[in-house]
């Protein structure tokens, strides 16, 4: 589904290469962990995988659903389902959750080819989301993410990809703590937004998110590349031992 091929990435204007050399596939219907050492280029890789602006691609492919990735703009990459949770964490003032999400959904639809979502089936589908994940339902009224909790944003986080259905979730839990509901939040809503058409790449530092989340694979990110791969107990090993057998 997700296919990276020797991608190398730079930053600064091309003078600090990242990302070297690296290649990944996540299979459709699975969830993959990539974990490894601060700086080692993981935010960096979602960055690449976004578009955002200033992380320059110097080689490689990246392939969603077997069309190019890295020749589209970031609108069109969120057409094509591409979702990064960072994406939306911004905090809009003035403009309520519900009209933000409402018109992202649409313009999806719209770069698709698909129909607008009429407003009685929008707010049937966000109040049927909003009561699977137990928030409160002014929350949708609010400013979106404006004076919400850590919890709370997490939680805005995953509704925010259950009523955009994406087809291909990153996910780059950032060094900002994340307290135990934090973590469960994320956990469950991943356990629920898996699919067998939906792939995920999560990536975190806590070995404690994969005890709930049990990922397909783990990976370590070290070195600009994929050092070493393994399975849901390979983070424990990871957890124990840390990275330096990883680290040139
Ligand atoms: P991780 O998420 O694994 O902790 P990052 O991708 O955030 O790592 O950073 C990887 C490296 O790239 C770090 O050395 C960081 O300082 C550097 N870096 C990231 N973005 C930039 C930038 N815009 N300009 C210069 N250096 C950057
Ligand atoms: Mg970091
Ligand atoms: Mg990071």
């Amino acid at each position: 589904m997700l296919k990276i091929n020797n991608l190398s990435a730079t930053v600064d204007d091309g003078n600090k290469t990242i990302i070297e050399n690296l290649s990944l596939a996540v299979p459709a219907g699975e969830v993959h962990a990539i974990m490894g050492p601060n700086g080692a280029g993981k935010s960096t890789l979602s960055y690449v995988l976004t578009g955002r602006e200033g992380y320059d691609v110097s080689g490689g492919r990246v392939t969603l659903n077997g069309e190019d990735l890295l020749d589209m703009d970031p609108e069109e990459r969120a057409a094509k389902g591409l979702f990064l949770s960072f994406q939306y964490p911004l905090e809009i003032p003035g403009v309520p959750t519900m009209t933000f999400l409402r018109t992202a959904l649409n313009a999806q639809r719209k770069a698709r080819g698909e129909d607008e979502i009429s407003a009685p089936e929008f707010l049937k589908k966000s109040k049927a989301t909003a009561k699977a994940l137990k928030m409160a339902p002014d929350m949708l009224r609010r400013p979106l993410n404006v004076g919400f909790s850590g919890g709370e944003k997490k939680r805005m986080e995953i509704f925010q990809m259950m009523m955009l259905e994406p087809s291909f979730i990153v996910m780059d839990e950032t060094d900002s703590g994340l307290d135990v509901d934090a973590l469960r939040i994320v956990a469950d809503g991943v356990n629920a937004l898996r699919r067998p058409d939906r792939g995920m790449l999560i990536i975190t530092h806590y070995q404690r998110l994969l005890d709930y989340i049990v990922p397909d694979a783990v990976h370590v990110l070290a070195g600009g590349k994929i050092a070493a791969s393994g399975d849901a107990d390979f983070a424990k090993k990871l957890e124990k031992e840390g990275y330096d057998a990883y680290v040139a």
